[in-house]
């Protein structure tokens, strides 16, 4: 604390009684939280495993972890399944996740499509639909279909629909969480204001959480295990547009409100073009699937370049992914172009950040993602200030073109069994 922030010498700060008491109490809660998302995490991530292990992975006593334990059994997230060796005292009861016992509805509402995936507790797929995306299509009218679409999902799958905690909502940016609703997103332009989150969670009955495309994609990261050993990494996510997910000392980071890693929207060429974002010159004016699939076109329109086009970008970006595969010299030069501009986005949020682990997430990298994956390394090992210091791994997430959908599944099931790990405790 400096000198200007300090009480003036002599003056006494107190507390009112009831308002530290009331702190200490929610202190209290928040640890407890904490304490039962970090078992369940590593139950999650490190099952079946035993009290004693849990209590050395945690640093929590043996008392403690015995009776967040006992309330997990109780609420059957948790079972147990078969001894472990003795050591010559009582032998060892393992403990690993009920996968079944809660399950989470995840929407990525994206410009193309509209994905639905039921996920269950141990972030598997259980039921998974894709549907076209919204167009030019009212909200209330698209909402009406979703509702039936997901009502769908749910009979179709045959899960016990006792066990579904919520729904987790993921869209492009920027979107404002208070109110549940999209501002501005460039990709959702009718949605402007439309109250998305309280719609759907009045047309379906169900608890509805809400956030970025981006960041839903970096929790489904970390909540299959995907990121463990990491606690400084982003997942830069490519639909439609470009965004990313930041992690930061094992917390999910979300700036003032959730409108954060706007990676797509840094400017890359200061004299560039002007962006429907109000900014210049920014990366997604540049490297996006949109503006990779416009040039193919034109490739397409001169002769020098044959592949199928649909109208469709995330389809043409395929395609455009598919023939660069092949070996098509033009195919490879749009993405080789887009995945530079990529990589000098990336290096950038690597030096601020100082971050171990690129993960590349989204429908954009399904066909192409080898090229980003090995130009951004490449990038990185030549051109980040730390290079000497230490690696950055680049990867692409394991949840391919679902990303979306199942981190924001995981975000409901998060919230529901742990609700302070995922947003404000530590996670690593
Ligand atoms: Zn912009």
């Amino acid at each position: 604390m400096t000198a200007a922030s300090s009480p003036p010498s002599g003056t006494v700060t107190t507390v009112p009684a009831k308002v530290a008491a009331s702190s200490n109490a929610v202190e209290k809660i928040r640890r407890r939280e904490s304490s039962r998302g970090r078992v369940i995490d590593l139950i999650r991530s490190n099952g079946p495993i035993s009290r004693v292990e849990l209590a050395e992975r945690t640093g929590l006593t043996q008392a403690t972890i015995s009776t967040l334990v006992r309330a997990l059994l109780t609420e059957d997230i948790v079972v147990e399944s078969g001894r472990g060796v003795s050591t010559g005292g009582k032998p060892r009861m393992f403990l690993e996740l009920n996968p079944a016992a809660r399950l989470g509805v995840g929407v990525h509402l994206g410009q193309d499509y509209i994905t639905y995936i039921i996920a269950d507790l141990a972030g598997r797929v259980v039921a998974r639909r894709r549907v076209d995306g919204p167009g030019d299509t009212s909200p209330l009218t698209v909402v009406s279909r979703m509702t039936r679409d997901i009502e769908a999902l749910i009979e179709g799958s045959g899960v016990d629909r006792t066990g579904i905690v919520g729904m987790g909502i993921a869209t492009p940016g920027p979107l404002d969480r208070t109110t549940g609703t999209v501002r501005n997103a460039p990709s959702l332009a009718a949605w402007n204001d439309f109250p998305i989150r309280r719609a759907l969670a009045s047309t379906t009955g169900l608890h509805c959480e809400f956030d970025n495309d981006a960041t839903a994609a970096a929790i489904g990261e970390y909540w299959l295990g995907a990121t463990e050993g990491y606690a400084n990494y982003a997942s830069v996510y490519m639909g439609s547009g470009i965004g990313s997910g930041i992690v930061m000392d094992g917390t999910i980071y979300q700036g003032v409100s959730s409108n954060v890693g706007e990676i797509g929207h840094v400017t890359v060429d200061a004299r560039g073009l002007p962006c429907p974002c109000g900014n210049i010159g920014c990366l997604e004016l540049y490297a996006s699937p949109r503006v990779v699939v416009t040039r193919a076109a034109e490739a397409v329109d001169r002769g020098e370049l044959t592949i199928p086009l649909t109208g469709v970008v995330s389809e043409d970006f395929a395609a455009v992914g598919v023939a660069a595969a092949a070996g098509d010299p033009v195919a490879v030069h749009l993405v080789r172009e887009s995945a530079e501009y990529v990589a000098s986005a990336v290096i950038s949020m690597v030096n601020l950040l100082d971050l171990q682990l690129v993960v590349l997430a989204g429908s954009a990298f399904s066909t192409s993602g080898s090229f980003y994956v090995e130009i951004i390394s490449e990038a990185l090992s030549r051109r980040a200030m730390a290079r000497a210091i230490h690696p950055v791994e680049v990867r692409l997430s394991v949840n391919g073109n679902d990303a979306a959908a199942l981190g924001a599944a995981t975000l409901v099931l998060q919230d529901r069994l742990s609700p302070r790990t995922l947003r404000s405790v530590s996670f690593a």
